[in-house]
């Protein structure tokens, strides 16, 4: 089949590789320049270290990761809340923190091999048509190109998703908190191989060590809490006034350009996630709240599920059935996820009663 991807996230540029390891011509377009990914790392948990070993893909991640051994969630007077340790629990995978740019590079890498057709700095700007038993779907892209495809398939994230309007509708919901993410580059052997959670009254820093001694963190709060015009250092520093000084030693070790605002949104769970020949993936399809730290496993997910089902033949009804088949076997966790994201959230950022 000709397929077209929007997105070179973690969904898209694993649906590209899965489908192109199984015969398919792949075209991808990407808004963002190239090397420039947004965010700063995730944690690869079993599965989705399973999904990056089967792309043929974990072996160029791994060295340029950090094996985690544990988590620590803490409040702010130092009180452990509770401990995680990753090490047991028979996965056949380490759970990986690793810089998004180091995985997405490697991921690009990976679909050139592959022979994907890569545009970057080219947004998808319209789906002109769905597509159907005798005809293609059709894209518009930003430098005025239509283009034709058996599939095309949506990867373009949670916040504006072209293909994703297409198909469902506008869904996101706002949740009413900012983050603040970062990566800095060492904060020298004080983490050791165990991530830091701290909990504080709205807010939450979450730290992760991701390889050679870097970091990389995330600050969240509620909206109400942050004033509109205080410089990010101060407002995180004075919500989370940690005892130890792990925020402050973050927060100075973090270059000024490096730090990236965001607030944050997910969708209202539910499809329809394919129509006509468009079909959704990763946080186009069911963004949860980063709390629970799942959105790339999930991604990864529906790109090896999506890609394994997809037929040779570009026949509108085994597609479609195919496509069915495909929200079938992902929709249940996708919402799952979703309500765990936000089960999370009213724990650590409603009144102290929830947690
Ligand atoms: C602040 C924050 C922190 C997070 N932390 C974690 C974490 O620790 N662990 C974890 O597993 N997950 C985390 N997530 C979630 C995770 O990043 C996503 O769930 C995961 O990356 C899957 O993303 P995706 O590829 O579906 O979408 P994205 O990563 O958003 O990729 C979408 C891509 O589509 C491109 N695009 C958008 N519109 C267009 C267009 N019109 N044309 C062409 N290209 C377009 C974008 O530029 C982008 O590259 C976090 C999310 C946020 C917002």
């Amino acid at each position: 089949m000709k397929i077209a991807v929007v997105g070179a996230g973690i969904a898209g540029l694993a649906c590209a590789i899965a489908m192109a390891d199984r015969g398919h011509a792949v075209d991808l377009a990407e808004r963002r320049p190239e090397g420039r990914s947004e965010g700063a790392g995730v944690i690869l948990w079993d599965r989705a270290c399973r999904v990056l070993d089967g792309l043929g893909l974990l072996d160029s991640v791994a060295p340029r990761a950090e094996v985690l051994h544990g988590l620590v969630r803490r409040q702010l007077d130092g009180a452990a809340i509770d401990t995680f340790d990753f090490r047991g629990g028979g996965n056949a995978f380490a759970a990986l923190a690793v810089r998004r740019v180091h995985l997405v590079d490697a991921m690009t890498a990976a679909a050139r091999q592959r022979g994907v057709t890569l545009a970057f700095d080219l947004p998808a700007v319209s789906v002109l048509a769905e597509g159907g038993v005798d005809a293609p779907a059709v894209l518009a892209l930003g430098d005025g190109r239509r283009v034709e495809a058996d599939l095309v398939v949506g990867a373009d994230g949670r916040m504006n998703s072209v293909v994703g309007a297409r198909v469902r509708g506008i869904a996101r919901v706002d949740q009413g908190l900012v983050t603040w993410v970062a990566s800095a580059p060492s904060l020298g052997d004080r983490l050791g191989q165990v991530a830091v959670d701290l909990w504080g009254p709205g807010a939450r820093l979450g730290v992760v060590p991701c390889g050679g001694g870097g970091v990389y963190w995330a600050a969240t709060a509620r909206a109400d809490l942050v004033p509109a015009t205080r410089p990010w250092r101060e407002t995180v520093q004075s919500l989370l006034p940690g005892r130890d000084g792990l925020v402050r030693d973050v927060l100075a070790a973090t270059p000024e350009d490096a730090v990236h605002r965001h607030d944050l949104f997910d969708l209202e769970p539910g499809g329809p996630w394919h129509l006509g020949r468009l079909v959704l993936v990763g946080d186009a399809a069911h963004a949860s709240l980063p709390t629970t730290g799942q959105g790339a496993a999930e991604a990864l997910m529906d790109a090896s599920t999506l890609a394994g089902l997809l037929p040779r033949s570009p026949a509108f009804e085994t597609l479609n059935d195919a496509l069915g088949r495909y929200v079938g076997a992902r929709e249940a966790a996708a919402r799952a996820g979703v309500f765990a994201a936000r089960e999370v959230a009213r724990r650590v950022f409603g009144p102290p009663s929830a947690r």
